[in-house]
């Protein structure tokens, strides 16, 4: 039986961290793989992550099953986080495996509900969501994203390709700081976005993956609330992997916000259900973190205060690297990079120019040209910026 099986194309990124590992040249370079570095390199346990596990170890008493869809702690603290003002009699949530299992379980919630269903994606978006449609077997068609030539969005084109899509439809958007290209819409083309969908009765799936990396925890929300506030369903996976910087913990959230009561149970028992199917309770250890977090009032703030830090490090690696291109190109074409929001920016390289980055400065980025800010320290910015005028870039 096994030896039926197809070798499977491995992961791009993941492939990347090997030959990087592997390079042997000082003073390497990876702004390759998604998480958060400080300065050293190191992707540190945030101090409120470490107390609040220090408070479970000294105060749990079991370890037997929680509930299917998580624990209503941890669901109600991130539906505050995540919406502020919580319509709770039309909001269905469930805890999942990460933000990958939340989209995951979205994709599957859509199709119980509808068999008939295509999504919309960005062009580009993170890899992951092809991936699992693919695996799916779910139809989806990408709407025109990113402008390679500005390096912004492309609303008007946006606009165009989103308004395509049908009642049942789902349209697939990140809800701040887009991966993999920083490029993000303003509230005032949220609000089109939302019109344009209550107009065509599609449903968005907002990704929120980084709130807190962008422009704060309440800004990087705002669009996520404004299109709750419109319409009458909405779906949103919210991950916790990189503001709790809790990766390896698979710690996510599915949000979904029905049209009435009445649909919001039916989601709740649907949502459970889904969970059952796949892995019964989802995990507990990483949402009683951000619950208990959450709900302390002095570990709250410790963790907004790292969080703000972890933030502004990366504007300010912005700041400077958009800054010194300034200077070495003699232009202002490198501006976007301090526009841009989140922990990537896509150059807009050609995949020649990212050879060239990685076989002669040994810099490592994803084949596109996404960039990991956080991979960047205050000596690094520099030397990227000569070897991004030299690739000729
Ligand atoms: N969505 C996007 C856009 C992401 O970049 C990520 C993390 N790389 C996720 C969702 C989910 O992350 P996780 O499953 O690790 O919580």
């Amino acid at each position: 039986m096994l030896s039926n099986l197809k070798p499977q194309a491995p992961d791009k990124i993941l492939m990347l961290i090997e030959e990087f590992k592997a390079d042997t040249r000082q003073g390497k370079i990876d702004l390759g793989v998604g998480v958060y570095k400080d300065p050293q390199g190191v992707t540190p346990v945030m101090r409120a992550v470490k107390a609040a596990e220090q408070r479970i170890w000294e105060s749990q008493t079991t370890k037997a099953y929680t509930g299917l869809a998580g624990e209503a702690d941890y669901r109600n603290a991130m539906a505050q986080m995540v919406l502020k003002d919580v319509p709770t009699d039309r909001l269905a949530s469930l805890a999942t495996v990460g933000g990958t299992g939340a989209i995951r379980q979205a994709l599957e919630l859509a199709r119980l509900a509808n068999p008939d269903f295509t999504v919309y994606v960005s062009d580009p978006t993170w890899p992951n969501h092809l991936s699992i449609m693919k695996f799916m077997g779910v139809p989806f068609v990408e709407y025109r994203y990113f402008d390679n030539d500005t390096r912004g969005v492309d609303f008007a084109a946006m606009k165009e390709d989103i308004a395509k899509a049908k009642q049942g439809d789902i349209v697939l958007l990140h809800g701040c700081c887009h991966n993999p290209t920083g490029a993000n819409l303003t509230l005032a083309q949220w609000e089109e976005v939302a019109e344009i969908l209550e107009k065509s009765g599609a449903v968005p799936l907002i990704d929120l993956a980084y709130q807190g990396f962008g422009d704060g925890l309440e800004e990087d929300a705002a669009a996520t609330r404004l299109i709750a506030k419109r319409l009458p369903e909405v779906l949103i996976a919210a991950s916790c992997s990189k503001n709790f910087g809790i990766y390896r913990e698979r710690t996510g959230i599915l949000f979904a916000l029905a049209e009435n009561s009445a649909a919001r149970d039916l989601s709740q028992g649907s949502m459970a259900y889904l969970n059952r199917q796949n892995y019964s309770f989802p995990p507990d250890h990483g949402a009683r973190i951000v619950s208990t977090i959450l709900t302390d009032e002095a570990l709250r703030a410790d963790w907004a205060a790292e969080l703000e830090e972890v933030r502004n490090s990366m504007l300010g690696l912005r700041a400077q690297l958009a800054s010194e291109l300034r200077d070495l190109s003699g232009s202002d074409r490198f501006d976007f990079i301090a526009e841009h929001r989140g922990m990537f920016s896509r150059l807009g390289a050609t995949p020649e120019q990212v050879a060239k980055l990685k076989s002669e400065a040994a810099i490592y980025m994803v084949g596109d040209s996404r960039l990991n800010i956080a991979g960047l320290n205050k000596d690094t910015v520099p030397v990227l910026a000569r070897a991004i005028i030299d690739a000729g870039i």
